[in-house]
């Protein structure tokens, strides 16, 4: 266990090594350099980089556990990914970057980093993706990845500790994101793959429970037309059969299971997701760093 540890720190010495040109200090917007097991600033605030390969870089240090998005809701959360449900997403994605070859892909609001794992195998090329979360718990289950190439940050999706215009693509996969903070990120010619709920996603589940449906597909439809260009829009709708063990992993990897002890019994699960390719408009008012 202890060598794993200990590569994994290495690794992401490695992978931080590769971006030390567009980091940043959270707390002060210094550049940050790598100084033994730390990445520090000119003013001294220093972001220790744990066994696990995960630095906290973000202004508040020590931050709280999370009570609902825990290491038990990343370990189901990545298992259930595993088993397939999402290979259409995967496939489209990985079939998106090959098309526009960047070289760094950010995840804003990567958890676990499943999806970046699974999608960093079917591209053509090396790229380095990094995931950033609030969710130290899954940013440590990400870097499990970090010797592919991936690697997982805490820090907060509001101020994401990278310089303006460093970044070739963004991915945002169920996740909320901050859109001035994005165009902040990305290159003038960058690439943002959005991925949304539809309306039918885990209808199944939602049913079972009594809560309603899931009804803000057309607003964020809406949103999304409002405020980027739209250069291709893919809909994935398929319904799975669920056994025993993918049911187990689904409830548990849901905040909508949060305080419900009994597995509902449901026997199908459909996953439903509009997946976006943007280009954000020139004219968007976005704050520099
Ligand atoms: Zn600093």
């Amino acid at each position: 266990m202890e060598t794993t540890n200990l590569k994994k720190i290495e690794y992401a010495k490695k992978l931080f090594k590769q971006i030390s040109t567009i980091m940043y200090c959270p707390i002060c917007n210094k550049d940050l350099v790598i100084y033994k097991n730390s990445l520090i600033c000119s003013n001294n605030h220093n972001f220790n980089i744990s066994r696990k390969g995960t630095t906290i870089l973000h202004k508040n240090l020590k931050l709280k556990n999370d009570r609902i998005y825990t290491q038990n809701l990343f370990l189901n959360r990545r298992n259930f990914i595993k088993l397939g449900f999402y290979d259409e997403l995967h496939n489209y994605v990985a079939k998106i970057i090959n098309e526009y070859n960047p070289q760094i892909i950010l995840d804003m609001g990567s958890g676990d980093g499943t999806h970046d794992f699974i999608i960093s195998k079917k591209a053509l090329n090396k790229i380095l993706f990094i995931g950033i979360d609030l969710a130290k718990d899954g940013i440590d289950l990400a870097n499990d990845y970090n010797n592919s190439n991936c690697l997982g940050i805490v820090g907060d999706l509001n101020n994401v500790p990278l310089k303006d215009h460093s970044i070739d693509m963004i991915l945002n996969i169920l996740s909320p994101s901050n859109e001035s903070e994005m165009k902040r990120l990305l290159k003038s010619n960058g690439i943002i793959i959005k991925v949304t709920p539809k309306q039918e996603y885990l209808k199944e589940l939602r049913e079972a429970l009594n809560i309603k449906n899931y009804d803000n597909e057309n607003v964020i439809a809406q949103n999304i037309n409002d405020k980027y260009v739209v250069l291709a829009k893919k809909e994935i709708t398929r319904t799975f059969i669920l056994d025993e063990q993918s049911l187990s992993y689904l409830c548990k990897m849901t905040p909508m299971m949060n305080n419900i002890e009994e597995i509902p019994k449901i026997n199908s699960i459909t996953i439903a997701l509009n997946v976006y390719v943007l280009k954000i408009h020139n004219d968007m008012i976005y704050v520099k760093k």
